[in-house]
């Protein structure tokens, strides 16, 4: 039997005074990680100017705390690791930038989805489904889910005006997918979200219907007269349908994960470089970057959970221009091109499915 750890992210109704407590918490999360962000970007600047070696690690972005808690008494009644989480996040961002996979950091505003996280102490209680937290106070977690495990911490999280306890629960018992000895490369694409090696394919969640109703909502706000009452109450209708489909897609996507680990001992996936998708107008449709990289992400947890082996392999890899039968590269496989004959080989190739069996050869020759 193996030991995971799990979230859970439950709704709650907190009281005025937990409110309150959560938003200075919250004003001054954003604080440090904006003040941080900015001394940062205008050091980096200068100092790449001047040829000065800046290491921007842990103990630089610190020492910019401790010099934030000197000038900003506000600062000093937040308890000191959530500050310390913020600047922790800006430097998860900043490395992320630089190594492709996100966007550039990006100021914490008002209107953010706004978080902040707790560790938990033995101070701290959960019990059927009531949350005990030290210097909060008592929550009723709304959530069908039973929650196992052991309390580590919370996040605390307020999204469109909603807000959400998220639990990290550790030492809960799991027993593994058993072993199937197959392998699968996996492509992505949008009108299949998925093209396996094997041939077969996965489609995207179908969202049509709530995209046609967020889509009338919107033409219906247009209309409606900036902060009136009717114009406040087709907004929170629109953010209770975009909530809606992000739970649409993630249980999709999480559903596709699970089988696909079920189903293969060794998956095979590409890596995306979001910043070159976004630069990329054909793929620059958020929705699309957003689930592939939150599906590698999905799959590789549960393969590792699974214990079974998950490879992506490097971007420059021309999985699209290779022949999967002979390795010849051709260059006339342009972005329309959907079948195509080996110009060598003479194999005939689907486009898709040969791409998958060449990230599957290419892992195999990596691992
Ligand atoms: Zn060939």
């Amino acid at each position: 039997m193996k030991k995971i750890s799990k979230y859970y992210k439950c709704r709650i109704y907190p009281n005025k005074k937990q409110i309150e407590l959560f938003e200075t918490n919250f004003v001054a999360y954003a604080y440090v990680y904006n003040k941080s962000k900015l001394i940062y970007e205008k050091e980096y600047k200068e100092n790449l100017k001047s040829g000065k070696k800046v290491v921007y690690s842990n103990k630089y972005f610190y020492d910019i705390l401790k010099q934030l808690l000197k000038e900003n008494n506000h600062l000093k009644q937040v308890d000191k690791i959530i500050l310390i989480d913020a600047y922790h996040r800006l430097l998860d961002s900043i490395n992320n930038y630089k190594t492709g996979l996100s966007q550039k950091p990006k100021f914490i505003k008002k209107t953010s989805t706004q978080s902040f996280r707790l560790q938990c102490t033995s101070k701290d209680k959960l019990k059927c489904k009531r949350l005990y937290l030290n210097d909060y106070g008592t929550f009723k977690l709304h959530d069908k889910r039973e929650i196992q495990g052991k309390l580590k911490e919370v996040i605390i999280k307020k999204h469109n005006s909603q807000w959400f306890i998220i639990l990290k629960c550790s030492d809960i018992s799991i027993t593994e997918y058993p072993k199937t000895n197959k392998k699968v490369g996996i492509d992505l694409g949008i009108k299949n979200l998925i093209i396996m090696s094997d041939g077969k394919s996965i489609k995207p969640p179908n969202i049509s219907k709530i995209e046609s109703k967020i889509n009338k909502y919107n033409r219906k706000l247009s209309k409606q007269k900036e902060n009136s009452k009717n114009y406040q109450k087709t907004v929170l209708m629109l953010h209770k349908l975009y909530i809606k489909r992000t739970n649409i897609i993630e249980d999709n996507l999480h559903k596709i994960a699970m089988e696909i680990v079920k189903d293969y001992d060794f998956i095979a996936m590409e890596s995306l470089d979001i910043r070159n998708m976004i630069k990329n107008r054909r793929y620059s449709h958020s929705i699309y970057n957003m689930n592939w990289a939150r599906l590698i992400k999905l799959i590789k947890i549960n393969a590792e959970l699974n214990n079974k082996t998950f490879i992506q392999i490097p971007q420059s890899y021309p999985s699209t221009k290779t022949c999967s039968n002979c390795k010849t590269i051709n260059n006339n496989v342009t972005i329309d091109v959907r079948e195509w004959e080996c110009p060598k080989c003479n194999t005939y190739h689907d486009r898709d499915i040969n791409a998958a069996k060449n990230i599957l050869y290419k892992a195999i020759e990596m691992s």
